[in-house]
């Protein structure tokens, strides 16, 4: 689990009363900040995350939120529920941006060469970790202090 897969975690399970909080958060793990928890600012983090695309949110006939951003090319979209339409916003950007970010580090792997998993001492498939992307490649752990990354990094090294 990576620090962007805690965060969309943490968007999915808050609570409606917990939307200035957790935009918060996730905007100081991000670097960014683009405002007040409000659909205005769901929509400016999608626009600075996910600049090359689209996206749409509404609200459940049960007033829950949903999402989906996808980009030029995407067979499908994947809506993301949460408590309120911007947090669901919040949820499928932070998502794709996860994706992503799991996509980079598989294509710069120098363990696996973008397989995604080597051969084991058995002869088995043995899933990759991947290698840690090289000091200041990586904006997440760039712009985080978070020790539960810097320890991943030393294990890695
Ligand atoms: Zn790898």
């Amino acid at each position: 689990m990576t620090a962007f897969d805690v965060l969309a975690h943490r968007i999915a399970v808050a609570g409606a009363a917990e939307e200035t909080n957790v935009f918060a958060e996730v905007q100081a793990t991000l670097g960014l900040d683009s405002g007040p928890a409000s659909a205005d600012t769901a929509m400016a983090v999608h626009r600075a995350l996910l600049p090359a695309n689209g996206f749409q949110f509404g609200e459940t006939p049960g007033r829950r939120g949903l999402a989906s951003t996808w980009a030029r090319g995407d067979a499908h979209m994947t809506p993301f529920e949460a408590a309120t339409p911007a947090l669901a916003l919040l949820r499928a950007t932070v998502h794709a941006v996860a994706r992503r970010h799991e996509m980079q580090r598989r294509e710069a792997c120098t363990a696996c060469s973008g397989r995604g998993w080597t051969i084991a001492r058995d002869g088995g498939k043995h899933i990759c970790r991947h290698a840690p992307i090289p000091e200041g490649d990586d904006p997440l752990k760039r712009r985080t202090h978070d020790p539960v990354a810097q320890q991943d990094r030393a294990a890695d090294s």
